[in-house]
């Protein structure tokens, strides 16, 4: 299959039986939001898919060590670390509703920091880095490639980047921290005092720890490129002297919110668990889209995909006896292209389509490919009794005629979030899954 890569800007064909795959995972100190859910519901289906043909081995790092989180424990009043681990819960608790099972290992950063200190010392050896008063700091001027991975040539400070090491005495603006020198805790030993990790480190130490100098593909979103994982590319060949560290560097696209960017400003970030209703309808509706286009998160384009999964769910239940292996073929030639959903996706809706019209299915064919989906097969629907009753009532009036008392319980069960499809069989209910309650609103 070929897969696009970032860094050479082309389709390449992934050779190998054994993938080592790394992707970036959280700093945990908020609620992850359906930015985070985009990222991290490919990789999953991204692995999945991989798994059919090839092995792999999946990690993904937690960053529980960063500004963000001192700053938030400070103002919690709780211990940083503690902070961490609290957050991680919540981050784990979300991956498990949007069924992400394909991560192997989730290594943190502060489990390593003999493996970042050596590191660190291995660069200030090669003459990479050097010492100012408040840590060790990578010179980004000693490595010619830097720049290369995003295409950057004019290197600022600041470039829309959150988080930035500031120090008047760092040779170059660009320059990074490897690592903080700092007399507030956490901090942990290390040859030039007490302190502790900066960002970009922890993802070469935890990547060499376990694959090695080089390895297959890493991932994260877009806005990692610069300078984060430019930042990763100088540190690991800074060390090995080898170049590419990584064959494939993998990057999803943005996600908006109604067309704007999700912004602590605009205060328009949706949470994982605020739409947490269906996590079906989200890892559907995630997965729909191409993984390098951007995505917007619209409440119509929830709609008509709630609508796509109505329409699966009718094929699901037809007896099977569908002939697809024309459509397979196709559906897999799609996927084997860079992941294109969108296309397979068509494909399997044209299948579904001829299936919903013969009253026929291939189940055998949905539970394969919902290996990797995982949005395919229908959610149990339980219907609260009081529903249950209303809609029975709601079907006597209708079979009497009394229209109107039948439209007042309609309103009424609609006000309890369910919707009613009226069938030859009278009145079915099931629950609307497109609301979620967006702050603004
Ligand atoms: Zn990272």
């Amino acid at each position: 299959m070929k897969i696009y890569d970032t860094r050479t800007k082309t389709k390449k064909i992934l050779r190998g039986k054994n993938i080592k795959m790394f992707v970036c995972g959280p700093t945990v100190y908020d609620w992850s939001h359906i930015g985070h859910a985009r990222t991290y519901v490919f990789y999953d289906f991204f692995v999945k898919y991989l798994r059919r043909k090839k092995q792999v081995t999946y990690i993904q790092n937690i960053t529980d060590i960063d500004d963000k989180i001192i700053n938030r424990a400070k103002e919690s009043k709780i211990s940083p670390l503690q902070l961490a681990r609290q957050w991680e819960k919540e981050y784990m608790k979300d991956m498990a509703t949007l069924k992400i099972t394909a991560v192997d290992r989730y290594e943190r950063a502060t489990d390593h920091i003999p493996e970042i200190i050596s590191q660190t010392e291995r660069l200030i050896e090669k003459g990479y880095a050097y010492q100012i008063s408040d840590g060790i700091y990578y010179d980004v001027s000693k490595f010619k490639r830097y720049g290369q991975l995003s295409g950057r040539t004019n290197l600022k400070e600041g470039d829309s980047v959150s988080r930035v090491d500031h120090n008047k005495e760092k040779h170059q603006p660009a320059d990074f921290c490897l690592w903080k020198l700092s007399k507030e805790k956490p901090y942990w030993p290390s040859p030039w005092g007490l302190g502790r990790p900066g960002w970009h480190i922890e993802d070469t130490a935890i990547s060499e720890k376990y694959f090695g100098s080089s390895y297959d593909i890493h991932g994260g979103a877009r806005d990692l490129i610069f300078p984060h994982h430019e930042a990763e590319v100088a540190q690991m060949e800074a060390i090995t002297g080898k170049t590419p560290f990584v064959r494939f560097w993998v990057h999803t696209g943005f996600l908006t919110v109604e067309g704007a960017k999700m912004s602590k400003s605009l205060k328009n970030f949706i949470t994982i668990r605020e739409v947490n209703s269906s996590p079906r309808l989200l890892r559907y509706y995630l997965l729909r889209a191409h993984y390098r286009s951007p995505l917007d998160f619209h409440p119509r384009l929830l709609k008509e995909a709630e609508n796509d999964l109505h329409k699966i769910d009718e094929f699901w239940n037809h007896p099977d006896g569908l002939k697809t292996k024309l459509y397979e073929e196709k559906f897999y030639q799609a996927l084997d292209d860079d992941l294109n959903t969108p296309r397979a996706l068509a494909i399997l809706f044209q299948m579904i389509k001829e299936g919903n019209k013969k009253k026929l299915s291939n189940k055998k064919f949905l539970q394969e490919i919902d290996q990797f989906f995982n949005f395919l097969e229908p959610e149990k629907q339980i219907i609260p009794e009081e529903i249950k009753k209303l809609n029975k009532k709601r079907n006597e009036y209708r079979e009497i005629r009394q229209w109107s008392k039948a439209d007042e319980i309609r309103e009424k069960i609609e006000k309890m979030g369910y919707e009613i499809k009226d069938t030859h069989q009278g009145g079915v209910v099931r629950k609307v899954i497109t609301s979620y309650n967006h702050r603004n609103e």
